[in-house]
């Protein structure tokens, strides 16, 4: 069963943007997928499109196999969300907004009260639940958005950068909490731009760049891309286009004096230099590549160009 369908999934802002360009997905019941991609790729829109806080241009999205247009109020109680945003009354207590949203989903007041008490003992806040919303800090603001969003105990929950902003120790337990959840069986989607947190939980993902899915894979397949190391390398003269070599076949390009070279594990970067320097090219300066999610990025997206100029 697909937790979660979307085919053809078209927005145009009214300023003209295209900021999703025709995008399907699919994510299996029981999954924890993660939705990647650079600030601007498209994420928050497709998120905001399947929880219905942002009108779509056209296309379809299904949960669990329901239209969120002909079975709207059916489709949404199968869904939790935590947009980017905090989008609570920040002058309402803590567990008044749980409950709350609770009522909003036809939960029944015992039970949405019963309910409130689990998460928010949960995630580290009944203390705090007769507080106004606006004294939380920032990581108990975004947990308080999780609890809220879990209140109707639904099926597919949908996290929008949960972890942005939050200390690497509350993103920990937050990262144990949400495992805890989709052992449980709910089925999980996120957004990050941390691969460490995609790596570390997500079982699959996908890619979106400027509005396209440029790849959707395992987590484990798109691992093994990234083992290849890449350096950029800036050269003494001036370059006209990528240099050909025996021993290396992923040269970019990246403007006249700098390239960018994959090194496969069994070669190294002497053997690079090496055989630069028979081609007369001299490596002045050198780094190595070193945020792996950038690396995939530009990897997928220069194999889009190759894939369009062929
Ligand atoms: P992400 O969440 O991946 O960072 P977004 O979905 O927020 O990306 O944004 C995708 C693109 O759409 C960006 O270029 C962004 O500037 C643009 N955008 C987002 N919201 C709006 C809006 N309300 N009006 C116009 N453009 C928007
Ligand atoms: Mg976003």
């Amino acid at each position: 069963m697909l937790a979660l369908e979307i085919s053809n999934l078209h927005k145009t802002y009214a300023s003209g943007l295209q900021a999703l360009k025709g995008i399907d997905l699919q994510v299996e019941e029981g999954d924890f997928f993660a939705l990647l991609g650079p600030n601007g790729a498209g994420k928050s829109t497709c998120i905001g499109i399947i929880s219905g806080l942002v009108n779509r241009t056209s296309g379809k999205v299904k949960i669990f196999g329901h239209s969120i247009d002909d079975e709207f109020i059916l489709a949404k109680s199968l869904l939790g969300s935590v947009p980017q945003e905090f989008n609570f009354n920040t002058f309402e207590p803590v567990e008044e907004i749980v409950t709350n949203q609770a009522g909003f989903y036809g939960v029944p007041a015992r039970i949405a009260r019963k309910e409130t008490e689990h998460y928010l003992k949960q995630l580290g806040l009944w203390q705090h639940r007769r507080s106004q919303a606006r004294r939380l800090s920032g990581g108990m603001k975004r947990r308080l958005m999780i609890a809220r969003a879990l209140v109707h105990k639904p099926r597919l929950l949908i996290l929008d950068e949960p972890t942005a902003g939050v200390d690497i120790e509350l993103r920990r337990s937050m990262w144990d909490f949400m495992k805890q959840i989709n052992d449980q069986g709910t089925t999980i989607i996120l957004t990050t731009h941390y691969l460490e947190e995609a790596e570390r939980m997500c079982r699959n993902a996908a890619i979106i760049d400027e509005g396209d899915i440029i790849l959707n894979s395992s987590m484990k397949k798109l691992l093994k891309q990234l083992n290849n190391e890449t350096f950029v390398l800036y050269l003494r003269d001036d370059l006209e286009q990528a240099p050909q070599l025996e021993s290396f076949n992923k040269i970019i390009r990246l403007d006249h004096h700098s390239i960018e070279v994959e090194v496969p594990e069994r070669l190294s970067i002497n053997d690079l230099i090496h055989e630069l320097e028979t081609q007369n090219i001299v490596v002045e300066r050198m780094r190595n590549k070193a945020n792996r999610l950038e690396e995939v990025f530009v990897k997928m997206t220069t194999k889009t160009d190759d894939a369009s100029a062929a």
